[in-house]
Parts: C-alpha cells; structure tokens; sequence
C-alpha cells in the first residue's frame, strides 16, 4: 500500500488531531510506511510521526513491520 501526499497529508492531519490519544496498532501501520520513507529521506519527523516512533518503542510488532519496511525500501532504492 502507497499513500499518495495528499492521503498522506489527511492522515497526517487525523493523526495530529488525536494527539493526546496514542495510536494504536492499527493508525501506527498505516502512517509507518511513510514514516520509514520520511527517516531514510532524512527528514525531521513531524509531530505525527512522533506519535508513529512513540508507539514503535512501545509495540514489538509494529516495531518488526517498520523495521521489515526499511529493509524493503532500502533494497529497493
Ligand atoms: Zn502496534
């Protein structure tokens, strides 16, 4: 699944929206593929993306699905 920018962006702006709540795993694997793009891109995370690393220090599985990712995009680029 690839999220365009401007879904990116409305998930984004959902996420910001909850940000006293945690995410759950479900909100955390939807925005962690564009979260793991924005890290190797080098890019400072946004306030949604800490939410994203926040639940990837607390969640193993999640923290297994991002960290799958980064080797995916890794041997892609
Ligand atoms: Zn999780």
């Amino acid at each position: 699944m690839k999220l365009d920018e401007r879904q990116l962006s409305d998930l984004l702006r959902t996420l910001t929206l909850t940000e006293n709540a945690e995410l759950n795993c479900e909100e955390c694997l939807a925005a962690v593929a564009a979260y793991a793009e924005s890290e190797l891109a080098g890019k400072t995370p946004t306030e949604a993306f800490h939410q994203v690393q926040q639940h990837l220090k607390v969640c193993a599985d999640c923290n297994e699905e991002y960290r799958a990712l980064l080797e995916a995009i890794q041997g892609i680029s």
